[in-house]
């Protein structure tokens, strides 16, 4: 029997498209795919091949203003504008730095920016996510037959990466944290590849007990641009070159992504299809929405992520301990879900555990877990996150050695298995510790 706080949650849990945000007079076009613009141009007299420019403008050369965009004739950006048209992709508002050179980011949905003024910021909490930069990765990629064979030696640690304490570079909004183009492409890089952290909505429905993003419970969805633009933002401030440069996106921000399922591929399609990423290089991790993973088995797979799958537990009667959620959609159900999903060549389902000290962290776990993963028959690898503390959250960290030996007893059972490397802790930037601040 259901109490009834799940089952007020489940009817939240059940939704999977939210409707496109009502905008006021503004009208944003970061979000819009190549086709909805060339239907606009068609629509006020232009040819078609002008929204194709503008894709263009707004995806690969990034730019925030309708001004920005030169291949378009003046008059036209003048029209566009006149229309109530303005760019709005997110901006990166305030940066963190850690001391291991990963960037937390809040990022100012302007699309949330109902009926303001042009380029106005919207100042409502709910228009705030947080996205994350981590040069060189956080090893969650490895085991990925793609990756190992390109993985390089890291790059040397840029001159300031240890020694910088937590610093917030920017307290105010500030609206030229992007650098300009042209900056951008001259200035020497000092990363080799890295991933960004995406979030999906503000807050989160789901109730994971040991998850600090949980907290805020679920403020809004973000819409596909608002998904994407943080990817773009931060493209646009590391001069990230797509199809050059080696960069990973995962979207383990804060959200449920396949609870707002429309919108986040709405923004993996923008973003493969515009913008130019690989979704090879891109992984969606979910706690199990199993409506959201048999749609998600359904999605071609030209433009279908990678999938990993929050484990966390090796039964279900632990899994429903931490993850309520799992009462509504347990192990086998969720593992049920996977299985119709064609997978690419090497490709495999990532199961996530974070391990809980004194919870899920102990011998007889992994052997249980283990089983499981066999069991199941998938092309599987665990990913192990040592759990991330927040406050007020009422878990211990599992101790370095209960870590190694449930990794060896994953090994041992013929489990490929990864540890994943906290990354920014000191920035309150790694997994599960994402929840909107905004410092004074
Ligand atoms: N909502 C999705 C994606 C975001 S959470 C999901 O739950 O899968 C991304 C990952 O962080 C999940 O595997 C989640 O289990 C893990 N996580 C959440 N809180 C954590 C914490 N405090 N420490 C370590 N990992 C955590
Ligand atoms: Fe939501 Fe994922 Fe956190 Fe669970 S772990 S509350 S699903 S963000």
């Amino acid at each position: 029997m259901l109490t009834p706080a799940v089952i007020r949650e489940s009817s939240h849990l059940a939704r999977l498209d939210s409707p496109v945000p009502a905008i006021g007079s503004r009208r944003p076009l970061f979000g819009l795919d190549a086709e909805a613009l060339s239907a606009h141009m068609v629509k006020i007299g232009q040819p078609a091949w002008r929204g194709q420019q503008l894709a263009h403008a707004l995806y690969r050369q990034w730019v925030t203003d309708i001004d920005e965009i030169s291949t378009l004739p003046r008059k036209l950006r003048q029209a566009l504008a006149g229309e109530g048209w303005a760019v709005d992709r997110p901006q990166i508002v305030q940066v963190f730095r850690s001391v291991d050179g990963t960037e937390r980011y809040l990022v100012r949905c302007q699309n949330g920016n109902r009926g303001q003024e042009p380029g106005a910021l919207s100042d409502s909490p709910a228009d705030t996510v947080e996205t994350v930069w981590m040069p060189d990765g956080d090893g969650g990629e490895a085991g990925d037959e793609m990756e190992d064979k390109e993985l390089r030696p890291l790059s040397s640690a840029s001159p300031d990466r240890a020694t910088t304490k937590l610093r917030r570079i920017s307290s105010q909004p500030v609206l030229g944290v992007d650098l300009p183009v042209r900056q951008r492409r001259t200035q020497g890089k000092n990363w080799a590849r890295a991933t960004i952290c995406v979030s999906s909505q503000v807050g989160c429905a789901v109730n994971c007990r040991f998850c600090l993003t949980a907290r805020l419970g679920l403020q809004r969805d973000l819409s596909a641009g608002e998904i994407a633009g943080q990817v773009v933002a931060v493209l646009a401030r590391h001069g990230v070159e797509p199809g050059r440069d080696r960069l990973n996106l995962v979207f383990m921000g804060m959200g449920e992504p396949f609870l707002n399922y429309g919108n986040f591929m709405a923004a993996v399609r923008l973003l493969v299809r515009e913008a130019g990423l690989s979704p090879q290089r891109m992984t969606v991790s979910t706690s199990g929405i199993v409506p959201g993973i048999e749609r998600f088995a359904r999605e071609p797979a030209e433009l279908r992520p990678k999938l990993a799958i929050s484990l966390n537990a090796p039964n279900d009667e632990v899994r429903t301990a931490i993850m309520p959620i799992n009462r509504k959609w347990p192990i086998q159900a969720i593992i049920d879900a996977v299985r119709p999903m064609r997978l690419r060549p090497h490709e495999r389902i990532t199961f996530e555990y974070v391990l809980l000290g004194g919870v899920t962290d102990r011998p007889e776990d992994a052997k249980e877990v283990a089983r499981l993963v066999r069991r199941s028959g998938l092309p599987a690898k665990v990913n192990l996150i040592a759990w991330n503390p927040g406050p007020g959250i009422d878990y211990v960290m599992p101790s370095p050695e209960a870590v190694n030996v449930f990794q060896e007893i994953l090994a041992v059972a013929g489990v490929p298995v990864y540890l994943r490397q906290p990354r920014g802790r000191d920035i309150y930037a790694a997994c599960g510790q994402l929840k909107r601040t905004i410092e004074e």
